[in-house]
């Protein structure tokens, strides 16, 4: 999902480079040839003591530059999907869906033409400050040491494990670390959505949405499991709960065209009964350690802020 930037507080770290990265990210899939689509969605309120919320995001989204989401009846977004039921809702033009893979295929692409060389299966295993640049250890099936000017540490889920094993690095820089899970589950037929709709947002997530993607096929999700360890299965017991949230706001859903798909896990740094953190983007002026920036964190919207991330990243070097 390519996100506008609507949920997050003003002059978080998100909402900046979410509405940064958004702009970047449409202008480099137009020219890179990667699909997508701006698709538009709908946020639902499905009761009216959730009107005000909805109020509520349209201002946060004004201060966050986000200035084209149009407030709607729930006439109005039954006009627009007429499965809907809703009693108000809030248009976002910019939204959109695009090929991830596709996408980070021509970043590959790119980063190879200027001299970058990939390689896979070479997990760091630990490394030093040293001397204004910083040692690595990497393994795998060839064991090497690298010395480096400048490295980024974006191993998302293990980002801090990463961080912990440079000797050197300052362990009270590093957050703590939270699994939270987000299963999907699968429509069995057709969508009759041309929009994504989502509900009212929760602290820990933005609710189980519709996501349609460039084929024409709809998933649900995700939910939020936190989990201690990291496990990819999906449940087939949590249907129930996604059978109840999606009739919230399209009752017609039947029995039996929900399947389990998939799941990805946010890397959280606060717990479950914390409000949501912002990205931490630290770098040598933050930790001290010449020629590191480490990325905690970086959960959604981090595919819509990514272009953006990496000119964060660069300023901090
Ligand atoms: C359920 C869910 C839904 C999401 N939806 C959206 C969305 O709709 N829109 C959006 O913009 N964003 C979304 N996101 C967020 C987005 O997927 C992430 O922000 C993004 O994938 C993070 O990219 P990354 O490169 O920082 O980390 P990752 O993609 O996690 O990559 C980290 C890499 O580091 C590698 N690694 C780990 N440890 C080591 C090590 N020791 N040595 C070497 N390599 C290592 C891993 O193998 C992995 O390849 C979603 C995330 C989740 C979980």
């Amino acid at each position: 999902m390519i996100h506008a930037g609507i949920y997050y507080p003003p002059d978080s770290v998100k909402a900046r480079l979410c509405v940064a990265g958004r702009q970047a990210l449409y202008r480099y899939c137009g020219e890179r040839g990667v699909p997508h689509r701006n698709c538009g969605k709908l946020i639902v309120a499905t009761a009216p003591d959730q009107v005000s919320g909805l109020a509520r995001l349209s201002a946060q989204a004004q201060a966050n530059g986000v200035l084209d989401l149009r407030e709607l009846s729930g006439a109005q977004a039954a006009a627009l999907e007429p499965e809907l039921r809703c009693v108000a809702a809030l248009l976002s033009p910019s939204t959109g869906i695009l090929d991830s893979h596709a996408y980070m295929l021509a970043l590959q692409g790119d980063a190879e033409a200027r001299g970058a060389v990939i390689v896979l299966r070479s997990p760091v295993a630990g490394g030093r400050a040293a001397d204004g640049a910083v040692e690595l250890d990497v393994g795998g099936t060839e064991p090497t040491r690298l010395r480096a000017r400048a490295v980024v540490n974006s191993a998302g889920l293990h980002a801090q494990r990463v961080a912990a094993s440079l000797a050197g690095f300052p362990r009270v820089r590093i957050p703590p670390t939270y699994y939270a899970k987000g299963n999907y589950y699968g429509l069995v037929g057709r969508a009759p959505f041309a929009h994504l709709v989502y509900p009212m947002p929760n602290q820990a997530g933005l609710g189980v949405h519709i996501t349609i993607d460039l084929g024409g096929q709809a998933r649900f999700g995700p939910d939020v499991e936190w989990i201690e360890r990291i496990d990819y299965r999906v449940d087939p017991r949590r249907a129930d709960g996604f059978y109840a949230a999606i009739r919230e706001y399209w009752p017609g859903l039947e029995d039996g065209r929900l399947q389990p798909a998939y799941a990805g896990i946010r890397p959280k740094i606060v717990g479950p009964d914390a409000p949501a953190a912002d990205f931490l983007i630290q770098g040598p002026a933050e930790h001290g350690v010449p020629g590191l920036v480490n990325l905690f964190g970086i959960e959604s919207p981090g595919i819509t802020a990514s272009l953006a991330i990496a000119e964060e990243v660069v300023a901090r070097l």
